[in-house]
């Protein structure tokens, strides 16, 4: 990897390799430093299979605008993957894995997930919440 040391994984044994390089190529063409919460746990689902992380991007941009350019990486490196968007975490943030469908959520304030399978509509959801 270009942009992670191993130090920065809690559980970088467990990571899926191929993961591993997905992210670091997004990281790579995002420019700015990921700083990881979380990658492998022990459950269900993604993080589980060592092929999801969570992360923010401290570059003073809204989130909303990361997302954007996060989702157009993604779009551009031609592989599945998944990005959920966190605004009410203390470091707002993103969850982002590769599995097979195209799928984007938030958690909102209430801590329900919204589901979306347009990036528009996220962008549309993200944008609203600054509005209220
Ligand atoms: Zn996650």
């Amino acid at each position: 990897m270009k942009h992670f040391r191993e130090s920065e994984f809690k559980h970088y044994d467990k990571m899926d390799k191929s993961f591993l390089s997905f992210l670091d190529n997004v990281r790579d063409s995002y420019g700015k430093p990921f700083n990881l919460h979380c990658d492998f746990e022990e459950r269900q689902g993604q993080h589980g299979e060592g092929k999801a992380v969570d992360f923010d991007i401290k570059d003073g941009w809204r989130l909303l605008d990361q997302a954007r350019k996060l989702i157009e990486i993604c779009e551009g490196l031609k592989k599945p993957f998944r990005i959920g968007v966190y605004p009410y975490w203390n470091n707002q943030g993103f969850h982002m894995d590769c599995k097979n469908e195209k799928l984007f959520w938030i958690l909102d304030k209430k801590k329900t997930y919204i589901y979306f399978q347009d990036k528009e509509c996220l962008f549309d959801a993200l944008s609203n919440l600054w509005k209220l």
